[in-house]
């Protein structure tokens, strides 16, 4: 992660805005995929299409809360 300076001061920390979610298909609600994201560049919700095993096809996958 790069770290940037603001007024001299480094504001970012390493992991400091990293979050784990989970991507469930929504074609069959299956929980899919994990992923990370960064809460700070990401603030709305992830949606990814993705080949899913259990549907056999692309479907969308967004993040579960
Ligand atoms: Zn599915």
């Amino acid at each position: 992660m790069i770290a940037f300076k603001k007024g001299g001061i480094i504001v970012a920390k390493k992991g400091e805005a990293r979050q784990r979610v989970t991507l469930k298909c929504t074609e069959c609600d299956n929980q899919g995929y994990r992923t990370e994201k960064n809460k700070r560049n990401t603030t709305d919700k992830l949606e990814l299409n993705k080949f899913f095993k259990k549907c056999r096809k692309t479907t969308i996958h967004k993040e579960e809360k």
